[in-house]
């Protein structure tokens, strides 16, 4: 499958990652350095932002991320396209306010 859309495609791309680095066996997969490694990654992002780097830069820090994701929920085997859709459904049927001047999402609980 060479289809670079697919997301099967890119999942089985950062499947092999794992594989290739034995990240099952090596601490790799383990959630908290996960989310530890996706935190640093966020804060490379945000440097971008705000030292104002080239968008480039921006896209390689995100795909960092996204690979991340990606490897997060094959470390917690759980289907992230799924998860993906079915989040969307719900932010579908979600109202948006302008709070502050900025648009939010949100279901406004006990607001
Ligand atoms: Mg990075």
């Amino acid at each position: 499958m060479d289809n670079q859309d697919s997301y099967q495609h890119m999942l089985a791309a950062v499947q092999q990652f794992h594989d290739k680095h034995d990240f099952k066996q090596t601490g790799g997969e383990e959630l908290i350095y996960r989310i530890a490694l996706m935190a640093e990654e966020l804060g490379e992002m945000s440097a971008c932002v705000t030292k104002g780097k080239p968008a480039s830069e921006l896209a390689e820090e995100t795909a960092d991320v996204l690979i991340l994701l990606m490897g997060t929920a094959i470390a917690a085997d759980f289907d992230l396209k799924q998860a993906f859709w079915d989040k969307m459904k719900k932010l579908d049927q979600r109202e948006s306010r302008i709070i502050d001047g900025r648009i939010r999402v949100s279901e406004f609980r006990n607001i």
